[in-house]
């Protein structure tokens, strides 16, 4: 069924009884020419894109919980192509392309609005580097504009601009960065995977991953042994634990990351603000809810759920960029597990086991690079070839020290920043 203003009017007029369900839930088969394990937003891209690019059809998606359920349906849907290093910026560029023609291409509303991302800056020093990096953006085809604290203060007139410990000088505005329904972008994915043959297989946990001489041959799950001639492994903040089951230790550890949404508000905020010294970063819903967060819990975990020292430091750093925030009430807060890097920047490779695929890796950025990821990821696993966007991110970086790709300039240990 294609969805259209026509369609709602008919369905409206009929009583609504001609809506059918937007995937099947086949039965898993016995055997697959790939598999891919994960239903987040990645593994669901990948799905698509393998089918709609490559005409790979006989593939199944398998997700332990239901779709969507994971990451791509808790974060804080921030869309950006705002990178400053070669080998990042290229591919954040060519995912914020598809997001602009994404709603379109999977007849799906993804609600990407286009509100603009701003940056904060509160030094000379911190000025000069986002000129850096506007003008890297810039290099790009992105765009970029550098806004002194004038400027700024006609966009943001709510905020604290005089601080003790960190007065605003001025914000990089990045105006094609936005915003984005996470649930559609997964379902609307899912979708499109289904429409073209994909097996979205949900309550289907992976737990052994069959290697016979070098070679994957298939999975193991909770619903049987599944044959596969390829397997990708996209498990976001599980990727460590799925990936011993091929026998091998990923340069990753997993982290919490909390955000939080108020109850909802009259328009105030319109536009995404990025307060990284204050590790304070703030939107506002469609519905009204202003939705933030903050950083990361600094010590290693698989919980899926926030803690009380986060909510008071990100409580706490709201109120110094925005005392007005302080009246809101906060409606709930919740939390998703990080598949974090030591350089932050993420994975797309295969590993030595042949036909076997890694995709994670995404720190807390990876939402911004659903259309992108699967579109390299789907490229990799039906070609053999790494797509030029994605042709950084590879696995070995870790082993050689060659082509680490430290964004934020913050050491080998990235969480820690
Ligand atoms: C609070 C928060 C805020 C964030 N904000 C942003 C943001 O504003 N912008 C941005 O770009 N990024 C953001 N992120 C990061 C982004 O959400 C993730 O990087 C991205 O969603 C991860 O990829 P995914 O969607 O494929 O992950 P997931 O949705 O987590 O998908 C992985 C799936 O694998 C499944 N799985 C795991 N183990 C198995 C198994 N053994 N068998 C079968 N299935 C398995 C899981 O159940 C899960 O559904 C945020 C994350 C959080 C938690």
């Amino acid at each position: 069924m294609r969805f259209s203003g026509l369609r709602v009017l008919r369905e409206g007029l009929t009583g609504n009884r001609g809506w059918t369900a937007q995937w099947r839930d086949p039965e898993p088969q016995a055997e697959y020419d790939a598999v891919i394990i994960g239903g987040g937003g990645h593994g669901l891209s990948t799905a698509y894109y393998l089918a709609k690019n490559h005409g790979m059809t006989n593939i199944a998606v398998l997700e332990k919980g239901y779709l969507g359920g994971g990451n791509v349906g808790r974060n804080t849907t921030i869309v950006r192509g705002n990178y400053f290093l070669p080998g990042n910026s290229e591919f954040y560029s060519h995912s914020l392309k598809l997001w602009e023609g994404l709603s379109e291409e999977l007849n799906y509303n993804v609600m990407f609005s286009q509100r603009g991302v701003i940056t904060l800056f509160h030094s000379d020093a911190q000025r000069d580097a986002s000129a850096r990096r506007g003008n890297a953006m810039i290099n790009q085809g992105d765009d970029a504009e550098l806004l002194d604290r004038a400027g700024l203060r006609k966009l943001l007139p709510y905020l604290d601009y005089d601080n003790g410990r960190f007065p605003i000088h001025g914000g990089l505005l990045h105006r094609r960065g936005g915003t984005a329904r996470h649930d559609a972008v997964a379902w609307g994915y899912a979708r499109g995977a289904d429409r073209r043959g994909v097996d979205l297989i949900q309550q289907c946990e992976v737990t052994g991953i069959d290697i016979e001489n070098g070679r994957v041959r298939g999975v193991q799950t909770t619903r049987g042994a599944i044959r596969a001639k390829k397997v990708a492994i996209v498990t976001a903040g599980r990727s460590g634990q799925v990936a011993a089951m091929a026998g091998m230790r990923l340069p990753i550890e997993s982290h919490v990351l909390q955000a939080f949404v108020s109850e909802g508000l009259k328009p105030v905020i319109d536009h995404v603000i990025s307060f990284g010294m204050g590790h304070f970063y703030i939107s506002q819903s469609d519905k009204g809810g202003v939705v933030f967060g903050g950083d990361l819990d600094f010590y290693a975990s698989y919980a899926q759920r926030g803690n009380l020292p986060m909510m008071e430091h990100v409580m706490e750093a709201g109120m110094t960029l925005m005392p007005m925030i302080g009246k809101a009430r906060v409606l709930r807060s919740w939390g998703g597990i990080m598949d974090m890097t030591p350089d932050g920047s993420p994975i797309i490779d295969k590993t030595e086991t042949e036909g076997l695929f890694v995709d994670c890796g995404w720190c807390y950025g990876g939402f911004k690079a659903v259309p992108a990821s699967g579109y390299a990821l789907a490229h990799l696993m039906a070609t053999g070839q790494q797509h030029e966007t994605a042709a950084g991110f590879r696995l070995d970086r870790f082993r050689s020290g060659e082509g680490l790709m430290d964004e934020e300039a913050t050491g080998s240990q990235h969480n820690l920043h």
